[in-house]
């Protein structure tokens, strides 16, 4: 696999480079909440125009239907990333036509610009390869060399991230590099006890990574609104939680597999209402009463999974404990993190929103070994499955 490191030993200067970068952060209107993976694309993109490349930014924001959405614009990204860089950010109006093409045209050594949201063009994501290499050709014809770095996207065969690369010149961005070397950590000989905390809402979303950990590790610790499917593969009333019914079957025979390693949680909080404004309780896992709804881990399922934490040599982190969006709701995530932070693991937190709640409780992000920015690429990896962005560049 070649590397940004390979493309620099090159020589980049005066040559456009087309960087495929997960810029896919949430926003509120405008406003972006949480500017994590701007941030976490820098090195790749400011290495690039530091030695005096033309960068070409592509990239996709939320799920626009294959045309352009303004609430779906790159806009707000470009001025962020912009400030970050400490140079302007053009943002092109379109992904590959006249407004695309006049402002890589417009670009000097060293400039930045950033191609409308990638998602606009109904061919980025076509399951026709012929469809989605028209759009790599046009991809392909604004620039020179094509680095992967939207670690986020690898998993997914999209135009920007996996066609592209078998048009130009293609490099594994730092990025994705990192990545990729952490998870085979977490594969290969990760020292013991090897411990995965899993949240976040729906089982049916997990299934496949926690059916393929379980042989691998020695505990798992549910949480979210998939322990609730769990508890009710158990017997207990589960109220109003998040229950995926056809699950539970699933859930019963892993119960029935794994005994020792799924540990479920020994109480939760429970609220009458999907509110911060709720009434709340805080009861046995046993005791949800009829009508509430679990919205969080309790206390005493803290401190056991913080103790487990404790001991472990490697930590997988996926999925909040709760709806720690809502303040009432996020004791249960903030425990369990504080705990891996404590914790003298090797430890990786993977996925989107679990990334997002280490910064928005305020948690140090440097006491995790690795913050992951691709959710889904990083459990896919986990289940074993091969990630065409990374496949195609090793190819
Ligand atoms: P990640 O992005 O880290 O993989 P998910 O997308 O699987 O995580 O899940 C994140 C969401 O799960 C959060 O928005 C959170 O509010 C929600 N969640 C956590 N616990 C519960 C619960 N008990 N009931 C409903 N939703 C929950
Ligand atoms: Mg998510």
């Amino acid at each position: 696999m070649k590397t940004l490191d390979d493309l620099l030993a090159e020589g980049v200067s005066g040559r456009r480079v087309l960087v495929r970068a997960d810029l896919n952060v949430p926003l509120d209107g405008d406003k972006i909440t949480d500017d994590g993976r701007v941030r976490a694309s820098l090195p790749t993109i400011g290495a690039l125009a530091d030695a005096g490349a033309r960068v070409v930014v592509a990239a996709h924001l939320g799920r626009p239907k294959g045309a352009p959405e303004a609430k779906y614009s790159l806009a707000p990204v470009a001025a962020r990333l912009g400030e970050l860089l400490g140079r302007p950010v053009a943002l092109a109006d379109d992904v590959v036509g006249a407004s695309a093409r006049a402002t890589v045209a417009g670009l000097a050594d060293g400039g930045v610009a950033l191609l409308e949201n990638v998602r606009f063009d109904p061919r980025e994501t076509s399951k026709d390869a012929a469809e989605r290499g028209a759009l790599a050709d046009e991809y392909a014809a604004l620039a020179d060399a094509f680095v992967s770095d939207g670690f986020g996207v690898v998993h997914r065969k999209q135009a920007s991230v996996y066609d592209v690369a078998t048009r130009l010149p293609a490099y594994a961005g730092g990025l994705v590099l990192a990545e990729v070397e952490v998870l085979k950590r977490l594969t290969d000989g990760a020292e013991r006890p090897y411990v995965v905390a899993l949240g976040g809402s729906k089982v049916s979303d997990k299934l496949a990574v926690i059916s393929s950990l379980l042989p691998k590790v020695d505990a798992i610790l549910v949480g979210g609104g998939m322990c609730f499917t769990f508890l009710a593969a158990e017997g207990l009333g589960v109220g109003d939680s998040l229950l995926e019914a056809e699950m539970i079957d699933t859930c019963k025979r892993l119960l029935a597999e794994y005994p020792e390693k799924i540990v479920l949680p020994a109480d939760v909080v429970i609220a009458d209402a999907f509110s911060a404004e709720a009434n709340t309780h805080t009861v046995l896992a046993a005791n949800i009463r009829e009508g509430w709804k679990g919205l969080d881990i309790g206390p005493i399922t803290v401190e056991r999974y913080g103790a487990i934490l404790a001991g472990a040599g490697t930590v997988f982190w996926n999925g909040p404990m709760g709806v720690f969006e809502l303040a009432p709701f996020a004791e249960g995530t903030r425990g369990v993190a504080q705990a891996i932070v404590d914790s003298a693991a090797f430890s990786v937190v993977g996925g989107g929103d679990s990334a997002a709640a280490v910064r928005l409780l305020g948690l140090p992000e440097d006491g995790f070994s690795h913050i992951s920015t691709g959710g889904g690429a990083s459990l896919e990896y986990l289940e074993g499955k091969e990630l065409p962005g990374v496949a195609i560049l090793e190819a």
